[in-house]
C-alpha cells in the first residue's frame, strides 16, 4: 500500500515566481495502524534500544492538579482500544448492535478508573523511530542512520510533553532491551500512540503565509493575479486567495519530517538555537490529524473520502495522539550540531 497526496490545485510559482526558491521538500510519512518491530520505521512502535543502555526517565516534575484527564496506564489504554474498535466493527455490520456488550463494559470497569499519579522520575514512552533509509532526516549527524524520540507520559501542565530525541546508528545495537519500562499512568490516551507502520512520501511546501515578505503577502492577495495565473480559489472553503494558498499551498499537515513551520496560533517567533544562535530547522512534525475540513485537499487518495465507513477508525486520526485537543508539535533542530538542544514548537 502506498499513499499518495493529490496534485496541489495549481503552481503556485505561477502566481509569483519568487516563490520558487521558497519550496522545500517535506517527507509526510503517512503512519497507519500496523504491527511494526524494532527493525521497522514506526509512530508508536518498539524501539531499536540497546539492552545495556539506560532507558530515558523524565525528572518532572509532575504536577497531578494539571492533569487533563483521567491517568491510566498503557495496558488500560490498550484494552479500552480494543473494546472501541471492537464495537465500532459491530456497529459498521449492524448499526443497532450494541455500544457494549456485557465483557466489554467489564474491561470498562477494570481498566477505566484511572491509576493513582507517580511520583519521582518517570519512564518516556516511544513516540517515533526513523529509519534514515526509509525516510530523510534533515540535520542527520554523520555516522547515525536511525532516529529515535520518546516523550514524557505527561503534558507538564501545558499539554505539551517533554521530548527526547536519541540518534544512533544502528548497526552498533547488537541485543535489544525487550521488555522497556513503562510509566505507570499516562496523563492522557492522546499521548500513548497506536503502533502505526509509515508509507512515506514526498511533497513541495511553501512557507505560512505569516512567514512571507509583505511583498509576497501582497501578491498572494491580489485577486487580478489569480485570474491572469489561471488559478481558482474560491472553493467555497477559503475566505480569500492567502487562506486558500495557506490551506492548500504552503505546509502539508499529519506528521512529517523536514518542509517548513507550520504557524497558526501564533505569529512566527524566532527559532534560534540556545547555544548557538543558528536558525533550528524543521525536523519531525508530530499532528493530532492526517488532514482536517480545512486541508482536505492533502487527504491521500487512498483514503476513503466517509471516514465512518473505514476500519480500523477514522483514517485521518491513524496514531491516536492528542496534542490539545488537535494541535501540532514541532520538533526543531539545530543544523549546526546534534548535541544543541532541540526546540518544540505547538501550533
Ligand atoms: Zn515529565
Ligand atoms: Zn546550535
Amino acid at each position: 500500500m502506498s499513499f499518495t497526496t493529490p496534485p496541489r490545485p495549481f503552481d503556485v510559482t505561477a502566481l509569483t515566481p519568487r516563490l520558487a526558491p521558497l519550496a522545500r521538500t517535506a517527507t509526510r510519512l503517512h503512519p497507519r495502524p500496523g504491527s511494526p518491530t524494532v527493525h521497522d520505521s514506526s509512530v508508536g512502535g518498539p524501539l531499536l534500544w540497546p539492552a545495556d543502555e539506560p532507558w530515558p526517565h523524565c525528572e518532572g516534575p509532575h504536577d497531578a492538579s494539571l492533569a487533563e484527564d483521567t491517568p491510566r496506564s498503557a495496558e488500560d489504554i490498550r484494552a479500552l482500544r480494543r473494546v472501541r474498535a471492537a464495537s465500532a466493527e459491530r456497529r459498521l455490520r449492524d448499526r443497532r448492535a450494541p455500544v457494549r456488550t456485557p465483557e466489554e463494559d467489564e474491561v470498562w470497569r477494570r481498566h477505566g478508573g484511572g491509576r493513582p499519579w507517580f511520583e519521582g522520575p518517570v519512564p518516556m514512552l516511544p513516540v517515533a523511530q526513523l529509519y534514515a533509509r526509509d525516510v530523510p532526516l534533515p540535520a542527520r549527524p554523520a555516522g547515525s542512520d536511525l532516529l529515535q524520540v520518546l516523550w514524557c507520559p505527561c503534558g507538564h501542565g501545558v499539554s505539551e510533553p517533554r521530548t527526547a530525541l536519541f540518534w544512533r546508528s544502528a548497526a552498533t545495537v547488537t541485543e535489544v532491551l525487550d521488555a522497556p519500562p513503562e510509566p505507570p499512568a499516562i496523563e492522557k490516551d492522546g499521548y500513548l500512540p497506536r503502533p502505526c507502520l509509515l508509507t512515506p512520501e514526498q511533497v513541495t511546501e511553501y512557507p505560512s503565509t505569516m512567514e512571507l515578505d509583505e511583498e509576497l503577502q501582497d501578491q498572494l492577495s491580489d485577486e487580478s493575479r489569480w485570474e491572469a495565473a489561471g488559478a481558482e480559489w474560491d472553493d467555497g472553503e477559503a475566505e480569500d486567495p492567502q487562506d486558500f494558498y495557506f490551506r492548500n499551498l504552503a505546509t502539508a499537515p499529519g506528521w512529517k519530517t523536514g518542509g517548513w513551520t507550520f504557524w497558526s496560533l501564533t505569529d512566527p517567533e524566532p527559532r534560534d538555537c540556545p547555544t548557538c544562535g543558528t536558525e533550528e530547522i524543521p525536523l519531525l512534525t508530530i499532528a493530532s490529524s492526517e488532514w482536517d475540513d480545512g486541508s482536505v485537499s492533502w487527504r491521500p487518495a487512498e483514503d476513503p473520502a466517509d471516514p465512518a465507513q473505514h476500519l480500523p477508525g477514522d483514517p485521518s486520526e491513524p496514531t491516536l495522539v492528542d496534542i490539545r485537543g488537535g494541535y501540532t508539535l514541532q520538533l526543531h533542530v539545530c543544523p549546526a550540531s546534534p548535541d544543541h538542544p532541540h526546540l518544540q514548537i505547538m501550533e
